[in-house]
């Protein structure tokens, strides 16, 4: 069997990888470098900085370097054929790309997203994701358009290095999608940090230097020296030859099964072009399904069941459902703070909290959201007890090692039972 796989970010050259394991032939094709947004301009770059006290280009290039070289070992494979250029589907088994036409079984569309931008007077003024990563200086003054993940990691990123910051958000609150209490207590922790943070604003325009918004029918103006706009991803549609090929897709991505077909058989789409979950690992997972329905096999992957982080300082984290989602039935929820952890105090993290949802006729743990030090880790234990249909109970009764922060999950848990 031969696949072409366009795209080579995490679901594209995941999926190349283990297509190749299965013994699959792959043309994989990407015009964009190994790695995708996530490696390149998304994930890892913005994880250096999170790590770092001054920004330092030669080092974030340095990860990007070396995390590049390993999927590029990765793809040396017999079986692997690597494409370098812009891919248009000719049909349903048919891609053409560097002057090649290339024909195949089935094919895989993985080409991503681009940063969206606000349709106002000034918006060219304003850097996107991509081009905060690569800058050398640190802004005095930094606005962030948009209250998202990607606005508050920046907003966080940029405070820890010295910039004034002030987030401007849409919305009646930070992170709308997320738990509202999650979302809240980010924001008060941003607060306190003193990341200004200004929710129902409307961004109207940007003039040099200065963001102009309203809020409540007032007008107001920040001055920046540098302005992030941060107001979400569009799916990486343009240059695919999708209405000729008869591919079916709306703005917000391609239109896909559960088996993640598109509307012509035996070609599939998988991760940001179809304008889900726009997360990594979300993508790759969604590759898995489409390989898995391509060699006729089945698999247990829930995609109810998605954890997810935000790298501010403090992290949150979540997965399954929030309060707001639980508005149909009854549910017992548990919390636990951060500050009662023996482990979190000793380390000077004791800023957090964590609140576990389950649903009350079962008593199985349907949510759990997460806001401290290592929030993102901790969430797997959570997600493994929220796909397996843990109840509160065996939750409780499983023995947690002391003195770690762990602990604080089992504690909610523990309060939601009782
Ligand atoms: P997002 O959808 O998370 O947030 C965009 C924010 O902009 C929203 O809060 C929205 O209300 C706000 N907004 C929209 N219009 C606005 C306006 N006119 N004025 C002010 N605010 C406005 O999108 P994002 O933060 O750009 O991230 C893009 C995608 O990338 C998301 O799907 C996100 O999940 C993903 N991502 C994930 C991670 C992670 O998992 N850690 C990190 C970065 C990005």
């Amino acid at each position: 069997m031969k696949i072409i796989i366009i795209g080579a970010g995490p679901g594209g050259y995941e999926t190349a990888a283990l297509a190749a394991a299965r013994g699959i032939e792959v043309v994989l094709i990407s015009e964009g470098p190994l790695g995708g947004t996530c490696l390149n301009e998304g994930c890892i770059p913005t994880k250096t900085l999170c790590a770092m006290d001054a920004p330092d280009q030669a080092h974030k290039q340095e990860v990007i370097a070396q995390l590049q070289a390993g999927i590029a070992q990765l793809m040396r494979n017999k079986l692997i054929t690597l494409v370098e250029g812009r891919a248009r589907i000719l049909g349903p088994r048919s891609v053409e790309a560097a002057g090649e036409k290339f024909e195949a079984d089935a094919i895989i569309i993985a080409t991503g997203s681009v940063s969206a931008s606000l349709p106002i007077p000034g918006a060219e003024l304003c850097i996107d994701s991509a081009a905060m990563l690569n800058l050398e200086e640190v802004p005095q003054r930094l606005c962030v358009i948009g209250g998202g993940v990607i606005g508050l990691e920046f907003a966080s990123i940029y405070r820890k290095f010295g910039s004034e910051v002030t987030v401007l958000e849409f919305c009646p609150g930070v992170l709308p999608r997320f738990d509202t209490d999650l979302a809240k207590r980010l924001k008060a922790s941003l607060a306190k940090r003193g990341i200004a943070i200004e929710t129902s604003a409307r961004v109207e325009s940007v003039t040099e230097g200065l963001v102009h918004w309203t809020k409540g029918g007032k007008e107001y103006s920040t001055p920046a020296d540098c302005i992030l706009m941060a107001v979400g991803r569009r799916p990486n549609l343009g240059t695919l030859n999708l209405d000729e090929a008869g591919i079916e897709y709306t703005p917000r991505g391609i239109v896909v099964d559960s088996s993640m077909q598109t509307s012509v058989p035996g070609i599939y789409a998988i991760g940001d072009i179809t304008g889900g979950l726009m997360l990594a690992h979300v993508a790759s997972a969604q590759g898995r399904r489409a390989l898995n329905h391509i060699c006729g096999l089945a698999d247990s992957i829930d995609f109810s069941v998605v954890p997810a982080a935000v790298f501010t300082v403090p992290e949150a984290a979540t997965v399954g459902k929030s309060e707001e989602e639980c508005a149909g039935f009854e549910i017992l929820t548990g919390k636990a703070n951060y500050r009662a952890n023996g482990k979190a105090v000793a380390s000077g993290e004791a800023d957090g909290w964590c609140k576990v949802i389950a649903e009350k006729e079962s008593r199985r743990i349907i949510g759990v959201h997460i806001l401290g030090a290592h929030a993102s880790d901790i969430i797997h234990e959570a997600a493994v007890l929220v796909a397996l249909g843990a109840t509160l109970d065996a939750a409780s009764d499983i023995i947690h090692a002391h003195p770690t922060l762990s602990e604080v999950l089992h504690s909610a848990i523990r309060n939601a039972a009782s």
